[in-house]
């Protein structure tokens, strides 16, 4: 809560021009006001880490006139002490009472000059806030505001960038530590506790997931911990991310096989898939269209006969949540642009005995990629 931003080398994370930018977005596409409620959209455009609860805080952004933030009383000190009181923003400040609803409504209505009749509300609202605006404003209807507000977050600034780097290098420490942890005879909730405080310990200060699929469990991508032990010979995948100071996340997977070398065949479509992911990361440039990023990965397993074990799409948007757009995946024609930062994260799975997948995070650049992980993308062996 409250979070101050410290300052970054390549200028202030959070600027007053975001919220003028969304006010653009939005009056072009019709839109008459945005309510974004506590959660990253919020935060991103104010600067405002607040705790989501039943109390309402809202930004609200209507087509003309100044933007708002309507927060209760007891919290309006430290909202105005923090970034978005830094930024200029208005606050209105409603009592135990009121209703924050209304004063809302109202102060929207008299900045518009009539009732707002479309309202988009941030996709991760709660649905108590979501219903209450509608509530005071009987005329109107609502919309998801992502259109308008992850226009903006998909392209990172410099300084964005920054904060993701410093968590990509964050999560590469507690890769490189993996041997202490990730051995024979533990099991895997043993290793995930380990990671976890390892998070923290190199430069997190929340741990958002650790994914330890030993063996058959590699083959469920999205298998978090277990009573498994892991076996020698076994193949592990591990994917694990966290939350910096200033929000931004990490995301990165790496294969390990333990106590042990792979069997031969396992070797043959590793390499595939290390193909894979070594071409989708190569063709990311700007004007690719983010499903022809997830299709470079596809083709190379396709061509070699492992097409039906990639069962999900190659990438996500990272920012201040750990899936956000641009997503990379057939259908989604959107061309990338310098600053849209993602994942690229083919995998291969056969279903009961192992899996494999290899993660980073990318950032296209002004005329090509920079890979935010290091370390080593091959299966990595560990002594067990
Ligand atoms: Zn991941
Ligand atoms: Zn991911």
């Amino acid at each position: 809560m409250g979070t101050e931003t410290p300052p970054a080398a390549s200028g202030p994370l959070v600027t007053i021009e975001r919220v003028h930018a969304a006010r653009e977005i939005a009056a072009e596409a019709g839109i008459d006001l945005l309510v974004l409620t506590p959660g990253s959209d919020l935060r991103y455009l104010s600067g405002y880490h607040a705790h989501a609860m039943e109390r309402l805080t809202a930004l609200a952004v209507p087509r003309q006139g100044e933007p708002f933030l309507v927060v209760p009383r007891l919290e309006a000190p430290m909202v105005d002490a923090g970034p978005a009181g830094s930024l200029g923003l208005e606050l209105l400040a409603w009592d135990e009472t009121d209703d924050p609803f209304a004063l809302l409504a109202e102060t929207a209505t008299a900045r518009l000059g009539s009732a707002p009749t479309r309202v988009a509300v941030g996709a991760r609202s709660w649905a108590e806030h979501a219903l209450g605006v509608q509530r005071a404003l009987p005329g109107s209807a609502l919309e998801i505001a992502s259109p308008v507000v992850d226009r903006l977050r998909m392209v990172k600034s410099p300084a964005e960038i920054e904060e993701l780097a410093l968590a990509g290098a964050a999560i590469d420490r507690v890769h490189a530590r993996m041997a202490e942890w990730l051995r024979v005879g533990r099991t895997e909730a043993e290793v995930g506790a380990d990671i976890a405080a390892a998070i923290i310990e190199e430069g997190h200060t929340g741990v958002d997931f650790t994914i330890v699929g030993s063996g058959p469990n590699g083959a469920s991508p999205h298998h978090e911990l277990s009573g498994r032990t892991v076996q020698a010979g076994d193949l592990v995948v591990v994917d694990i991310g966290g939350e910096t100071a200033t929000g931004y996340r990490s995301d990165c997977t790496r294969t390990y096989v333990v106590g042990g070398s792979p069997a031969a065949d396992v070797a043959e479509w590793y390499a595939v898939l290390q193909a894979a992911q070594e071409a989708s990361t190569a063709s990311v440039r700007p004007g690719v269209t983010a499903e022809d990023v997830d299709a470079a990965a596809r083709r190379v397993i396709d061509d070699a006969g492992w097409g039906e074990h990639f069962i999900h799409r190659t990438g996500h948007g990272i920012g201040l949540d750990t899936h956000e757009a641009p997503y990379i995946v057939a259908g989604n024609e959107l061309p990338l642009e310098p600053g849209m930062a993602f994942s690229v994260e083919p995998g291969i799975y056969l279903a009961g005995r192992c899996g494999a997948r290899i993660e980073d995070i990318v950032v296209c650049t002004d005329d090509g990629v920079r890979n935010l992980n290091g370390g080593p993308r091959e299966l990595v062996e560990l002594p067990g």
